[in-house]
């Protein structure tokens, strides 16, 4: 779940600030994501997630928009940040990105996905403002087709496939 959760959200302002924020943050790891997937060979995958990342930016201007006249407050890295599935310690966007497998990419981007959703749709239920909650709604099914996008790649990717293993100049590893 994302910090604070939706009791944070007091209004459309801190709302818009979230969804600003996490926008912006998966515009650019799929951009990473892409380059890695490039690297690994999986132009298909890299073009699905430079699609994926061009949606985070069209949202992102879409969410600054309706953000005209207001003023958003500023909000903590760790409400946005993506996150690893495998909990936070792990480097996965860090210096073992280059090393991601297609199934562990999409993994990657499932999990941070479903937790965008799984916020919204908090927002969406528990919100006393209809406003946020009619916004939250609409970011919510935005996210839904995403997941939904991701589970089905996720089911076509080849099983199996792991890290590179012959990697000649791996980074640091921790382990
Ligand atoms: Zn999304």
């Amino acid at each position: 779940m994302i910090r604070p959760g939706p009791e944070a959200i007091a209004g459309v302002e801190e709302l818009l600030a979230h969804a600003l924020a996490l926008e912006s943050e998966s515009e650019a790891r799929y951009a990473e994501l892409a380059d890695s997937m490039e690297v690994h060979n999986s132009p298909e995958t890299a073009e699905l997630f430079r699609r994926l990342s061009a949606y985070g930016a069209a949202h992102a201007e879409d969410v600054s928009r309706r953000a005209t006249g207001l003023s958003l407050p500023a909000i903590s890295p760790w409400d946005y940040k993506w996150t690893c599935p495998e909990g936070p310690e792990t480097a996965c966007m860090e210096d073992a990105h280059y090393l991601m497998s297609l199934r562990e990419a999409l993994d990657l981007a499932l999990h941070n996905e479903s937790r965008g959703r799984d916020f919204y749709a908090e927002v969406a239920e528990r919100s006393p403002h209809p406003e946020v909650r009619r916004i939250a709604t609409e970011l919510r099914d935005e996210e839904e087709g995403h997941v939904a996008l991701l589970r089905r790649w996720l089911a076509e990717a080849p099983q199996g496939e792991g890290r590179q293993a012959d990697d000649p100049d791996p980074p640091n590893m921790p382990e």
